[in-house]
């Protein structure tokens, strides 16, 4: 072994072994989109040239647990070998012990937080992914989803290349090995220019921390300081637990290298206007981040003056649905005056809803998530305040609980537009068959979910809370397709494997 080179050892649990979920995809044969599909939603992070790099990387995991709960891996390399941990199960679990920590020994690490909805999560799946490639080891951690991943998947599988997980990010992997260039940068380049769809990328070589966000800026990510050290992660939350400094946003269709010399910036795609994902303010970003240089704290509560606005209710208290409905209720209180309480306690040591995998099993997932307070319900008009409504899973138990504490009237207002689309980018909302407002109207969604009123956000209204005047149709500053249908890249692997699917998608468009 070279020093270029590197060696790798993996410290890998157990296994599940079961079928791929992707369906036959992954040896090779027709793509099965209707099968249970991988998708992920991720937190990055990663930080070069200091004594604690894999230390740092736990706690910066920490931090973005929120965008990823179900697995989580650090790779660390030490200027000889590359180390990786890479569990199921939360970062907390996993990296909090010494013993682990001192095992990824280096003065460069990344990590990643996993997140996926359809389909097993099995450990091969779980990020960083590494390879071992002609320029020497490349460990990959990726947020966000290729729109052409599964044909990029199928072209390789048949050209010879073996695949070690159903992951999209492994064709990242391939791509980079087969490419003709010599330095490891320009090979990134080559395999990013045949990659679409959304992606916020934290790579590491032997001598590189390498950041990349996709040609739109769809995913997030950010670059930080501590101590004359550069940080890459997801979110500026990350940047704060450790004391960091906030650089700048990786810029939509760049490349930054960090090195011993510094930050390099490389652009992989032409200039355009950046169109980040609208649905990071909503929902998956934590409200203490800066997002795209706006505070996600500040545009829900925005969101939620605006919902006022638009949708006022005769009604005595103004109750969030904990927690990411709680910036949007409280600018929906302000707004209207009423008085904002809690009527619903949510048990933290419970994950997301959308987490656990069957229906059935998620129902389960929210009752245990959340509690009535009836002192504060009983007997009043209540608005309930959510971030979005996707299946309705969530509303239809929150409404029934709300009447059995006691709520004289139920009205339900929802700080999005309705969701009529599903998401190719990452953060997975189900099909469109199984979204509510896809398949019944506003009367029908009320009915379903027992209120007594119900409105969502308008399009217009959240442009406006996001500081727009308006949306522009022809260049539209957000990607916002999961509301407007409008798909900011093509869908690639939908339109050539799954006609039906993509009908469906056009229907009524
Ligand atoms: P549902 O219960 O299916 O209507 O989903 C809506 C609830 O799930 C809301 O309370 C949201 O906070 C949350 N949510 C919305 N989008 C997502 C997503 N992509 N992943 C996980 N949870 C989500």
């Amino acid at each position: 072994m070279t020093g270029r080179e590197g060696l790798f050892i993996m410290a890998a649990r157990s296994e599940t072994g079961r079928r791929a979920p992707g369906g036959t995809d992954a040896l090779g044969g027709d793509l099965d989109l209707d099968g249970d599909t991988l998708r992920e939603e991720c937190g990055v992070f990663g930080i070069h040239g200091h004594p604690d790099a894999a230390a740092i990387v736990a706690l910066g995991l920490h931090a973005l647990q929120h965008r990823g709960q179900e697995a989580a891996g650090i790779v660390s390399f030490d200027g000889r070998v590359f180390h990786s941990e890479r569990r199921l199960g939360l970062v907390g679990d996993s990296f909090s012990d010494l013993a682990t920590i001192e095992r990824l020994k280096g003065t460069a690490a990344i990590g990643h937080v996993r997140y996926s909805t359809t389909g097993e999560t099995i450990l091969r799946n779980v990020q960083p992914l590494f390879a071992e490639l002609e320029t020497g080891g490349l460990a990959v951690a990726h947020n966000g989803n290729l729109t052409n991943g599964l044909l990029l998947r199928r072209q390789l599988v048949r050209d010879g290349a073996i695949c070690q997980s159903t992951s999209d990010t492994e064709a990242i992997l391939h791509l980079v090995a087969r490419s003709r260039h010599v330095r490891i940068v320009d090979r990134l380049m080559d395999a990013l220019r045949q990659i679409e769809g959304a992606y916020a990328l934290v790579m590491m070589t032997n001598k590189k921390l390498i950041g990349a966000r996709d040609p739109l800026g769809i995913r997030p990510l950010v670059l930080g300081e501590l101590d004359g050290r550069y940080i890459l992660a997801s979110e500026t939350c990350a940047l704060d637990i450790i004391g960091a400094r906030f650089v700048r946003d990786v810029e939509n269709g760049e490349m930054v290298v960090i090195s011993e010399s510094g930050v390099e910036s490389i652009r992989f795609a032409r200039a355009q206007a950046v169109r980040p994902c609208i649905f990071e303010y909503i929902y998956f970003a934590r409200p203490d981040s800066t997002v795209n240089g706006k505070s996600v704290y500040a545009v829900r509560k925005s969101i939620g003056v605006e919902l006022a606005k638009e949708a006022p209710a005769e009604a005595d208290i103004i109750i969030p649905v904990p927690d990411s409905g709680v910036p949007a209720a409280l600018g929906y209180a302000q707004e209207t005056g009423l008085p904002y309480e809690l009527g619903i306690i949510r048990n933290h040591y419970v994950g997301r809803t959308f987490i656990q995998p069957t229906q059935s099993v998620r129902e389960l997932g929210v009752r245990m998530k959340h509690s009535a307070n009836r002192a504060a319900v009983e007997g009043k008009r209540i608005v309930l305040v959510d971030d979005s409504l996707v299946r309705g899973t969530t509303s239809v138990k929150i409404v029934r609980m709300m009447r059995e504490a006691g709520a004289r009237e139920v009205h339900f207002r929802i700080a999005s537009p309705p969701i009529t689309h599903p998401d190719f980018y990452g953060i997975d909302t189900p099909e469109k068959e199984k979204l509510l407002a896809a398949t019944h109207d506003l009367e029908g969604m009320r009915r379903y979910i027992g209120a007594d009123s119900l409105a969502f956000l308008s399009i217009g209204g959240l442009y406006r809370a996001m500081g727009e005047e308006r949306r522009d149709p022809d260049c539209p500053q957000y990607t916002d397709h999961c509301f407007t249908g409008d798909y900011p890249t093509p869908l690639t692997d939908l339109a050539v494997a799954s006609p039906r699917r993509m009908a469906i998608l056009a229907e009524a468009d």
